[in-house]
């Protein structure tokens, strides 16, 4: 039996090995040195943003299209399983135009996504406020409205992926130290301290920890070429209830800042908002400042006042793996050897692209998996 191991248990990771789950006659070992969902996959606000987004040709939006398409029989598929429901929100997503944005461009998206089969409405102010009476129209002309783009709880989803994965016979191993591998142009095996497992096909998705995960000689080899650096991103949950019409509660995203309701009490209390976009410095260091967050709670409330009232729960931060002098994400061969697939770098939009993202590691093994 063919063995593919997976390095790294982020959401990438574990939509990955689900994925290949599917597939009769693999075995499937995920390996990762923390528990699962720890990295960025924690810190992220599981925003969807597929059919709003301006890519409508290309890999770009076959990823987007196609992560959107599966996510609907992903989820119900994986409440099934497990026997338990992941928070998601199905009313969309809501985008604030700014005074002077170029209305005329949306419209045209909106056309361009109804001849793709998708919808997207842009809303006028007076349809804005009926249907969201807690934003302050004043300085905002317009609205998009995205139906078909959800918000999921990523690290619900990734626990829920592993757990379906384990019934599907696929093996995890948690808190893994000192990766080595046994290579010559292919990976023959992979040891950690307490294991030693012959390998067929490694796929290292191991975000932020991808270069150091990688089989060693490639490391050096494609050390100037996979720069992946981390962007820090803070955000806060707050409490406010009877915040806008308790029956239409749609992800808002005005001036780059999400606020998300959460949906783990009905009706909703309580609301992410994020997430700074926050560079390293020159020497790589990411220092985070307190005045980011504070800013982005701010812009928040430019827009949706009543958040000033609101209590902060609770405040907290991630890295984002973002590969540098190239688009995000990278998924593809590792250059040198033969049977070593990267996962990683999805900067943003991990939780958006994964699905996406399993789709193209199985293409890349197709004529490995008929074999
Ligand atoms: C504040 C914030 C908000 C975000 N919001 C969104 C959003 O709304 N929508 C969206 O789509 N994306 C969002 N993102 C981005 C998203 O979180 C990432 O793109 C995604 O989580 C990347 O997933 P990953 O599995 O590649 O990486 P990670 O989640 O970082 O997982 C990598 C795993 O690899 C493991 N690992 C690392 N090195 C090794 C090693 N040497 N050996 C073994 N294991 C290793 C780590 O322990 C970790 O578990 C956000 C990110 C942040 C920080």
């Amino acid at each position: 039996m063919s063995h593919i191991v997976i390095i790294g248990c982020g959401v990438i990771g574990a939509t990955i090995a689900y994925e290949l789950s599917l597939i009769p006659g693999l075995k499937i070992t995920v390996l990762d040195k923390q528990l699962p969902a720890q990295g960025s996959t924690a810190a992220a606000l599981g925003v969807l943003m597929g059919i709003i987004s301006h890519k409508i040709k290309g890999k770009a939006w076959q990823m987007r299209s196609h992560s959107i398409e599966r996510y609907k029989t992903l989820i119900p598929e994986l409440e099934a399983t497990c026997g338990r429901t992941i928070p998601h929100n199905q009313q969309g997503i809501l985008k604030l135009c700014q005074k002077g944005e170029d209305l005329a461009k949306w419209e045209n998206l909106a056309k361009i996504r109804s001849q793709q089969g998708w919808k997207l409405e842009v809303w006028d102010r007076a349809k804005l406020q009926a249907n969201c009476p807690q934003i302050d129209c004043q300085n905002i002309p317009a609205a998009v409205y995205s139906p078909q783009d959800i918000q999921v709880d990523p690290v619900v989803l990734t626990l829920a992926l592993v757990e379906a994965a384990k019934n599907r016979g696929v093996n995890f191993h948690f808190d893994i130290t000192a990766l080595q591998y046994e290579l010559t142009n292919t990976v023959k095996s992979v040891q950690t301290d307490s294991l030693q497992l012959k390998v067929d096909w490694l796929v290292v998705a191991a975000g932020l920890g991808s270069l150091q995960a990688m089989p060693v000689s490639d490391r050096i080899l494609n050390a100037p070429k996979l720069d992946l650096r981390p962007v820090l991103g803070q955000a806060l949950q707050v409490s406010l209830p009877n915040l806008g019409n308790p029956d239409f509660q749609p992800v808002i995203t005005g001036n780059d800042v999400h606020i998300v309701p959460c949906l783990t009490k009905i009706p909703v209390t309580d609301y992410w908002i994020g997430a700074t976009v926050e560079f390293p410095l020159e020497s790589g260091i990411v220092a985070l400042k307190a005045e980011k967050l504070e800013e982005v709670r701010h812009n928040a409330i430019a827009f949706c006042p009543a958040l000033a009232t609101s209590n902060i729960i609770k405040t907290w931060s991630g890295l984002r793996p973002r590969p540098e002098n190239r688009p995000a994400p990278i998924i593809e061969p590792l250059e040198g050897f033969s049977n070593v697939l990267l996962a990683t770098g999805h900067y943003r939009n991990g939780v958006l692209l994964a699905p996406a993202t399993a789709q193209r590691i199985i293409k890349l093994l197709d004529g490995f998996l008929v074999s």
